[in-house]
């Protein structure tokens, strides 16, 4: 459905009840951004209960009432979801993540205790022209300067929901927008505030900022305004770095490779924690600078970072796999044989291409020849890895013989040696020595295999299965 004539259809069904019903908040500011979104949020001075009775008639595909005891009641029409709040009264209790709702009567109550001036803004229908718009805190001037500012005394509203510090920059890099000069001196005061915010909260939030259009606008200031210590703090790390002759500076290479990968979470975490252990991985030889093993290092940093900050696991698992793995990435050289490339796909697994955007991405010489020469390579490394899976599915290659067929071949009942065997033949086939379903050479080379793990037992004097048995002997 068009947003204009659900906005028009609501408005019409609730005024026709005898209510009010605005347009509010972040709504207002994308229609007047010309960016209108597909979440419309309304104001109204309904109570929930009236709001679900009304909106029957206009018949939504789905209703919410979890935030009913927030006054909220969210809805779904096809692709649009809309939530329409009772006016509020209340401010936030500091520190409560439930503040008690008070339900108020008046728009303007409601506007006021609202975060930002361009989120405080209201209309009456569909925004077409600025003069229909309720702005009682010059939330339309701020949106003309491109300026974040407080509703209100700056300090107070922070005081009451620390989480908005970090929303003030989401929205400025979101927007490409400033702050305002005393909301952004009271940032800075109230910053170790953002320690006592729910962990989860600020990943949600910080993860918002890093897939804007401005992210780097974003990291800079939470860095400046003193937030970054309760996000990623290790991230400061790299601002401790000695300059480094002839080396790039760490933490702008950073924001570089964030803003030219795609706006995607994973992407954009990935990319913001490539380079996490530099600063402290840093080592010389030679005169040179080296960072030897930051892609191990970095691996852990970034789990217990994006632990600390509640991520799921699987998403946590990619991107710690995709910092692991840049280093290798970006060493391809055009000798890779087939074999090297098969491990490197199967290693990456599910995150293949993400690694490979990245590998794309992190390339931010300020030489025009070295960044040709890096991005040729990226090429190349694609274009093999895709001829190479049009020809086999590399994913799936797996030793000829399986356990089953091996036991029955050898006679033999289970054990470790079947592993044994079968890593060997998968080797081999990942070489490309062995045809994935050339049982036949493949019986023949398991049974050189294991004649000659018979006659050299491994060190201890004890064959692998003997041990299993009999235990660890000293
Ligand atoms: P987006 O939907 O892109 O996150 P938004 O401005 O719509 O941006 P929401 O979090 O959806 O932000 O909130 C909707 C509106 O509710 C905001 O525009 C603002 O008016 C108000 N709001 C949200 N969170 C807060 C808060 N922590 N303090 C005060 N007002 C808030
Ligand atoms: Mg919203």
């Amino acid at each position: 459905m068009d947003p204009r004539t659900l906005i028009q259809t609501l408005t019409a069904t609730f005024e026709a009840a005898g209510y009010q019903l605005y347009l509010v908040g972040g709504s207002v500011r994308d229609y007047l951004l010309g960016r209108p979104s597909q979440d419309l949020d309304f104001a109204t001075d309904a109570r929930p209960e009236e709001v679900r009775r009304v909106v029957r008639g206009t018949q939504p595909d789905a209703i919410a009432t979890v935030g009913e005891k927030f006054g909220t009641i969210a809805l779904r029409y096809g692709d649009l979801t809309v939530e329409i709040t009772t006016f509020r009264a209340e401010r936030y209790q500091p520190h409560s993540r439930h503040p008690e709702v008070r339900f108020g009567t008046s728009l303007e109550g409601d506007l006021a205790r609202r975060d930002f001036t361009i989120n405080a803004l209201a209309c009456r229908g569909v925004p077409t022209s600025p003069e229909q718009i309720i702005d009682p805190f010059g939330g339309l001037a701020d949106l003309q300067a491109q300026l974040i500012r407080a509703v209100g005394d700056p300090a107070e509203r922070f005081a009451e929901d620390p989480l908005r510090l970090l929303r003030a920059v989401r929205f400025a890099a979101e927007l490409g927008f400033r702050i305002e000069p005393r909301t952004a001196a009271a940032i800075r005061r109230a910053a170790p505030a953002l320690a006592e915010i729910a962990k989860e909260r600020i990943g949600t939030e910080f993860t918002k900022l890093l897939v804007a259009a401005h992210a780097a606008h974003g990291i800079r200031l939470c860095v400046d305004l003193g937030l970054m210590a309760a996000i990623v703090p290790e991230l400061l790390e790299m601002l401790q770095m000695p300059p480094l002759k002839g080396y790039k500076d760490v933490f702008r290479h950073t924001l570089l490779v964030v803003e030219r990968i795609g706006r995607e979470p994973l992407l954009r975490w990935a990319a913001l924690l490539h380079d996490i252990a530099k600063p402290r991985t840093i080592g010389w030889e030679h005169g040179q600078v080296h960072f030897r093993g930051h892609e191990r290092v970095g691996e852990q940093m970034a789990r217990e970072i994006l632990r600390r900050l509640h991520f799921e696991s699987h998403f946590i698992d990619a991107v710690a796999q995709i910092v692991r793995l840049h280093v290798r990435a970006n060493s391809y050289s055009p000798d890779w044989t087939d074999s090297a490339l098969r491990r490197f796909v199967r290693e990456a697994g599910p995150v293949l291409p993400a690694l490979l955007a990245l590998c794309r991405a992190d390339v931010t010489s300020a030489r025009p020849a070295r960044v040709e020469a890096a991005q040729a390579r990226a090429a190349e490394l694609e274009a093999r890895i895709q001829d190479l899976l049009a020809r086999e599915d590399v994913a799936k290659l797996d030793s000829p013989l399986d356990g089953h067929e091996l036991m029955a071949l050898f006679g033999r009942g289970p054990g470790r040696w079947i592993g044994e065997v079968k890593r060997y033949l998968l080797e081999l086939v990942l070489d490309g020595e062995l045809a994935p379903d050339d049982k036949e050479r493949a019986a023949e080379l398991a049974r050189a295999f294991l004649a000659e793990r018979e006659a050299s037992p491994p060190p201890d004097g004890a064959t692998a299965e003997e041990s299993r048995h009999v235990g660890s002997a000293p």
